[in-house]
């Protein structure tokens, strides 16, 4: 297996990860209480398993997508009705079991899994997404595809062995509802990405047998945003501001999956925010937010304040 030398993997648990899942798990109690929806988003690869590696910049899939996935939860995190969690904070592994785990323990109303896609041949470009199917894949690289991505556990090296609650939900296939939401939520991310210029988006939601979309229970997604082997989209992907535009057409998505398609992303203003840093997060310029909101770009802003965002 990919040339490394043989060794022991001793998984050690670690009480303060571990504490931090109980916190978290006392948050979605009270989120829940207010009737918020639960997303909970998983940046890709991570630790010891980088993911595909860009050919020019040298960009990690791993760091790629962590970097959006924050970018999405600090987004959300803005919107009152919605609570976001993240599989992984930093760069650490997490077995990909672990990660259904995690949105079927918080009960998760929604789960993205964000990556890149990457290929041998260099002018393969464009974003995908994809939804679970046990059946198989729709097409040979979507196969190839979900082949890659589930040899995660080998590369990052942790075992994981699910709970019994896990093992029946694994084993309980009549999940046609989930299935269809998540087709559902998958054409509205098209949708998105069908105007985050310069990409081109595939426009057939692919499906493939992701071992992290097991969840079964919950409308689950796997987005391949852009190819890091591609010249062009590793350079996009190296910018934070394309990243956020990527994160901010996810979160339209999201909000417009939850609450339907006429309604409007805004963002609340929180203690500390300036309208420049408000800008940067979704990838917007100065120009266009203050223009959007009607305010001059000296103007000021006060917590609980919403602001318009759009694209
Ligand atoms: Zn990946």
């Amino acid at each position: 297996m990919n040339n490394k030398p043989a060794r022991l993997v001793i998984d050690v648990l670690n009480p303060k990860k571990d504490d931090i899942f109980k916190e978290q798990l006392k948050s979605v109690t009270q989120a829940r209480k207010k009737g918020n929806k639960i997303i909970v988003i998983d940046a890709g690869h991570g630790g010891e398993d980088p993911g595909a590696i860009g050919n020019r910049l040298k960009l990690k899939e791993k760091n790629i997508v962590l970097s959006i996935a924050r970018l999405l939860h600090k987004q959300l995190s803005a919107y009152p009705g919605i609570t976001v969690y993240l599989t992984r904070k930093a760069d650490y592994y997490v077995p990909l079991g672990r990660r259904v785990e995690i949105a079927r323990r918080y009960h998760a109303d929604l789960f993205i899994s964000i990556h890149t896609n990457a290929n041998r041949k260099k002018s393969y470009r464009g974003s995908s997404v994809y939804c679970l199917s046990e059946k198989g894949a729709s097409d040979k690289a979507s196969r190839l595809l979900a082949k890659r991505e589930n040899a995660s556990d080998l590369i990052g090296g942790t075992i994981w062995a699910p709970d019994n609650t896990t093992k029946a939900v694994l084993f309980d296939i009549s999940q046609t509802s989930t299935h269809n939401e998540s087709v559902i939520f998958a054409k509205k991310v098209i949708g998105q990405f069908n105007k985050l210029y310069p990409l081109s988006m595939d426009q057939r939601v692919r499906t493939a047998p992701f071992a992290v979309l097991k969840s079964l229970c919950i409308p689950s997604v796997l987005v391949e945003t852009a190819f890091v082997t591609n010249k062009q989209e590793e350079k996009l992907l190296s910018s934070k501001i394309f990243r956020a535009k990527v994160a901010g057409r996810l979160a339209v998505a999201i909000i417009k999956y939850f609450y339907g398609s006429k309604y409007n992303i805004y963002h609340t203003v929180k203690r500390g925010d300036s309208l420049w840093k408000i800008a940067q997060l979704y990838g917007l310029s100065l120009q266009q937010l203050t223009k959007l909101n009607k305010i001059s770009k000296s103007g000021t802003i006060r917590p609980g304040q919403k602001l318009r965002i759009k694209y």
